[in-house]
């Protein structure tokens, strides 16, 4: 009989959004390494983010491969093309990707089916409920991806399962998450962009996510253990069920290529910003990037330019997509001719992994998305905090208050991302007071920035052979196998 792992074909259905698309991406890799056969679903456009990576996991004979699903844009009311959140004109079409997420379900079966070895597992995000029904009809166990930390989800499972906020009015008063290991405090409005949300719609695919979860076999998470033990603990006994904290999956890419085309393919002269932080002093550089979604304004993102300017600091910095009325700003100021040899502005993706792990970084300004939180944490360096939506207020409380490797820049107020009336301006103040605290050589920032690489260490470890996560990927896997032999699956029939 063959290894439990070269017996099981695990199917992976991550959500179309690149804080989740990456990590499946490198989760199907990690698995593959085991000797298991990973299909990874997803549209076109998606598909194509990814390809090269595979195709470089397929050379290395790693047995994977990704099937491409036509996405319902059409029939959603997307616009062409538009197949990931990254790519939405703006937030009203939110409401047409789930439309059209939920429309996958036939097609996506229909691909299944026919697959062969027959899947033993569907990994699928939380964001597809339905894949818990197909997984049934299928009879093999399904595993939920959500994308965020245990820390988040334990504090969203709390509120939504207390009357914590409806206990208050007021939109700025700080209110405790009860039964925490540590005290933590939110707001209304930084609480309410996770769990059910406040519209109809919200809580509907809130409500499916929850009941489709109940009969999952498990929940992997893109953690580990070292980093937030108690929390791993809490949020296993909150939900029931198995979780396998792997992470941070991250660490799984080791070859420069990989790196660098994480999610996207980086700027063009990516070389440039090697160059020019080669030449800065050792963890001297403050990067800055607000990850796949974050949109600033023109008002935002003057305030930002302004900031670090003030702040004397050297940075480098991320624009993924850009604004003419800023452009126009940016040539009017000759800003760029201002902060020459200082400071670096680039537009485009940016290879996020090969720039945190350069030496000349010491300091990084996060929107807080988990990815980019896990990113920061396996670099060892300490972050400026700067949450804009979803759970990243959650996240920012975890980086400041529990693990304490972070300095807030002040923002109180979730953004609807691309809503330009609902824009918190942070000002140029503020982000020149948060670079100066994080990158400071006083005793306070040496100890954040000692904790830093200490967990930085601990992430490591915990991928490295023997690891905790390393023994969770072999534990999931295992479990796997037993499942799939007591439901007494087709696999039997095929070893
Ligand atoms: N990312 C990147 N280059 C960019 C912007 C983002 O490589 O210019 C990657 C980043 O490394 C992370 C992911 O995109 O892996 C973003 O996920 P995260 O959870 O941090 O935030 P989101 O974009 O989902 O808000």
């Amino acid at each position: 009989m063959a290894s439990p792992s070269t017996d099981l074909h695990f199917v992976l259905l991550p959500l179309m959004a690149q804080g989740h698309m990456i990590p499946m991406v490198d989760i199907a890799r990690i698995l593959a390494q085991t000797g298991t056969t990973v299909t990874i679903i997803t549209t076109p456009v998606n598909a194509n983010r990814f390809n090269s990576v595979i195709d470089r996991a397929i050379e290395g004979q790693l047995n994977i491969k990704i099937l491409e699903v036509q996405f319902p844009f059409v029939e959603s009311g997307l616009p062409e093309g538009c197949e990931s959140f990254d790519l939405i004109p703006s937030a009203a079409y939110i409401v047409n990707m789930f439309t059209a997420m939920k429309k996958l379900e036939e097609p996506m079966e229909k691909m299944i089916q026919v697959l062969y070895p027959p899947p033993t597992c569907i990994i699928s995000d939380g964001g597809f409920p339905w894949s818990t029904n197909l997984a049934k009809r299928l009879n093999i166990p399904r595993l939920v991806f959500y994308g965020p930390g245990c820390f988040a989800f334990l504090c969203i499972h709390i509120v939504n399962n207390t009357n914590i906020l409806n206990e208050i009015d007021s939109n700025s008063e700080y209110i405790e998450i009860p039964g925490l290991p540590d005290r933590i405090e939110i707001t209304k409005p930084q609480a309410s962009g996770w769990g059910k949300g406040n519209t109809k719609e919200t809580k509907e695919s809130f409500e499916q996510t929850q009941e489709a979860e109940k009969d999952a076999y498990g929940i992997v998470v893109n953690s580990f253990e070292e980093l937030e033990p108690k929390y791993v603990e809490e949020f296993a006994k909150a939900k029931g069920k198995k979780v396998w904290c792997i992470g941070p999956v991250s660490l799984c890419n080791k070859s420069v290529q990989d790196i660098a085309e994480r999610g996207n393919k980086g700027v063009k002269n990516e070389h440039d910003c090697m160059k020019w932080l080669d030449l800065q002093e050792p963890k001297s550089v403050v990067y800055v990037c607000l990850g796949s979604l974050s949109y600033a304004t023109t008002e935002q993102a003057i305030e930002l330019a302004l900031g670090l300017e003030l702040s004397g600091i050297p940075f480098i910095w991320f624009i993924r997509q850009t604004r003419e009325e800023f452009e126009k700003w940016l040539s009017e100021e000759r800003y760029e001719e201002r902060i020459k040899g200082r400071g670096l502005m680039v537009r485009g993706w940016a290879p996020q992994i090969l720039i945190l792990s350069h030496q000349g970084i010491g300091g990084f300004i996060t929107h807080c998305g988990w990815n980019s939180t896990l990113e920061g944490i396996c670099a060892g360096i300490p972050m400026v905090t700067w949450p804009h939506f979803a759970e990243q207020f959650l996240n920012e409380r975890f980086i400041v208050d529990v693990v304490k490797i972070g300095v807030k820049i002040g923002a109180e107020f979730p953004l609807m991302y691309k809503e330009k009336d609902k824009f918190e301006v942070v000002k140029k103040e503020d982000i020149m007071t948060a670079v100066e605290v994080l990158m400071n050589e006083q005793e306070e920032g040496e100890a954040r920035r000692r904790r830093a690489r200490e967990v930085g260490e601990m992430a490591k470890k915990a991928m490295e052979e023997g690891g905790s996560s390393y023994l969770n990927i072999k534990l999931m896997i295992q479990a796997i196998s037993e499942e799939v032999a007591k439901n007494n699956n087709p696999i039997q029939d095929i070893v």
